[in-house]
């Protein structure tokens, strides 16, 4: 092979593609015949100079050249293995911004809720399951269930305390909404906790309450943390946490290959047991690590900053650090009373502005890409007001400044972060699978929640986060809801909101890459670029958009490497 088609073909995506694809031919020794390439495809390539194409070449981890089936054809050699798509559909590798990866979770415990779709479940279904547990746990032992969802229970009520009660009055029960920031608890929990009805309601949180002033079992925010410390869990030696942190690391991982992720920004999880999965040879996705507060301290201390290790693991910026409630459990702090609220209830701020402040500056300071969690309109103010006070006292050049959720947004804000260069991880699955909750908030501020349309015309690079475990992961359902706002139950809510395919797909990939500060390397089929991509049976583009999240991931490869195949 001649150096002569790499040029050729390269100079399809530009300049400067050119001089990304340029570096890359020189760290590569020897000749220039494609380890692999990938013919009679619908390329989507999310590159504004070439957005589609047929065919690309690879070498090594990277795509070396992008163009027709009978150009890149032409590369091949005696050793290029040729994979015909069969004019299937191949876009970028995936990347979700804001992914809690509880595999643990998933293998380990008792799930009272359908983790990856919408599904109903029942009130009885939820006792059995927690019964079943009970039978095998000690007496003053936590009982629990996760990935509850209280839109999703065909009783058409909220699980109480009253039924938890029928589960056990000797061990504390406590069913655990999907989206992290309520719980729902029986007496013996509340006893343990010295909660009662005359108990008064922390900062940051509710024990919410039926009309007659006593204790309905849902507790939210803040007020969870009175049973963080009360009853008692299963101890492991340190071989089983370390297996089982393993184990929960590689199941997440083939998740999301199958699902088609290829880059995954890990809220917290086992740093260690990533890399024993990755030295195992058993890692399926990109890691961007945002480390939990403790962690954070430890990198903090050892002068680590955001942006070290390589493609594979990375350090990111800080975990979500969380300025109020929750959008889907109706906790999150808004400048307007929750309508229908009865209390004038606005939700949860549950950091003041003076330990935002102080929190974000230190983190910035020490070269780690501070990144709040903040639903409402008040908590993005406080995120944005702590930001600019950091940026104004410590300048640093393209910070990246992240918020996850950023969920309400005015105008106003959306100005802010446009001047500041925030990147939103906005939630992407939410429109589809939560659509049974916005009821709650209404069409007048749906208009301004997750608001893509209203971002993307700002020229606010958004970025898609998941939040699983609150919210599913599959970047197709995703696409699905970000350009059609339309939910599992037919329901539309700001469709004011709407993106394009074209706009969405790249929210899912080169602003994906963008968030990590990665974008050189990733999130688009370019020359240059590691060849990270996926291969869907149909086209987006060509199916009905309710149907999009069906399609099927037909194959995702990371770094040129297949890590799922169906
Ligand atoms: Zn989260």
């Amino acid at each position: 092979m001649s150096n002569g088609i790499g040029r050729r073909h390269i100079l399809q995506g530009g300049g400067a593609a050119l001089a990304a694809a340029a570096g890359a031919t020189r760290a590569i020794a020897g000749p220039l015949e494609p380890d692999r390439i990938v013919v009679n495809a619908r390329v989507w390539t999310v590159e504004d100079a070439q957005p589609t194409a047929e065919a690309f070449a690879i070498r090594g981890d990277r795509f070396v050249a992008v163009g027709s089936t009978s150009d890149i054809r032409a590369l091949a050699g005696p050793r290029t293995e040729v994979f015909d798509a069969q004019g299937m559909t191949v876009t970028p590798g995936f990347i979700d911004a804001h992914n809690h990866p509880e595999g643990e979770q998933l293998l380990y415990e008792v799930l009272v809720g359908n983790p990856f779709d919408v599904e109903f479940v029942t009130i009885a279904g939820i006792l059995d399951k927690l019964k079943a547990r009970a039978a095998t746990t000690p007496p003053g032992f936590w009982v629990e269930g996760f990935f509850y969802d209280d839109t999703k229970v065909r009783d058409g009520r909220a699980i109480n305390v009253h039924d938890l009660d029928k589960v056990s009055t000797e061990h504390p029960v406590a069913v655990h909404h999907r989206g992290g920031h309520t719980l729902y608890c029986n007496s013996k929990a509340f006893e343990l906790a010295g909660v009662t009805r005359d108990t008064a309601n922390p900062y940051g949180g509710t024990f919410d309450r039926f009309a007659d002033g006593s204790l309905n079992g849902r507790v939210t925010d803040l007020a969870m943390d009175r049973f963080a410390a009360v009853g008692r869990r299963p101890t492991f030696t340190p071989e089983e946490r370390d297996r089982r942190a393993l184990e929960g690391q590689a199941h997440m991982s083939t998740l999301y290959a199958r699902s088609g992720l290829t880059g995954v920004c890990h809220e917290g999880g086992s740093l260690d047991a990533l890399m024993r999965l990755r030295d195992q040879g058993r890692l399926r996705h990109r890691v961007n690590y945002e480390a939990d507060e403790a962690t954070l301290e430890l990198l903090i201390k050892a002068g680590v900053r955001s942006g070290l290790g390589d493609e594979w693991l990375r350090i990111g910026a800080s975990i979500e650090h969380t300025a109020d409630g929750s959008l889907s459990e109706r906790t999150m702090a808004m400048s307007r009373p929750f309508p229908g609220s009865a209390t004038g209830y606005r939700g949860n701020v549950t950091q003041s502005q003076e330990d935002l402040n102080a929190w974000v500056e230190r983190v910035h300071r020490a070269g780690i890409r501070p990144n709040c969690h903040a639903n409402g309109d008040v908590a993005i103010d406080h995120v944005l007001t702590a930001y600019e006070r950091a940026a104004r006292l410590f300048p640093v050049k393209d910070v990246r400044w992240k918020i996850t959720h950023c969920s309400q947004l005015t105008p106003s804000l959306i100005a802010r972060m446009k001047a500041l260069d925030v990147t939103p991880a906005l939630f992407s699955t939410y429109p589809y699978y939560n659509s049974d909750k916005f009821h709650f908030y209404g069409e007048e501020i749906m208009r301004d929640m997750i608001p893509f349309r209203s971002l993307l015309d700002a020229g606010v690079k958004a970025c898609a986060g998941s939040d699983f475990y609150p919210g599913p992961f599959s970047p197709l359902m995703a696409l699905q809801a970000m350009t059609t706002r339309k939910g599992w139950n037919g329901e539309v809510w700001g469709a004011n909101q709407r993106i394009t395919l074209d706009e969405a797909l790249r929210v899912h990939t080169l602003n994906g890459a963008w968030d990590t500060r990665e974008e050189a390397q990733k999130g688009s089929i370019r020359p240059g670029k590691l060849a990270d991509y996926v291969v869907l049976a149909d086209d987006p583009h060509r199916v009905d958009p309710g149907r999009i999240k069906d399609i099927q991931v037909v194959r995702t490869v990371v770094g040129g490497v297949a890590t799922h195949q169906a």
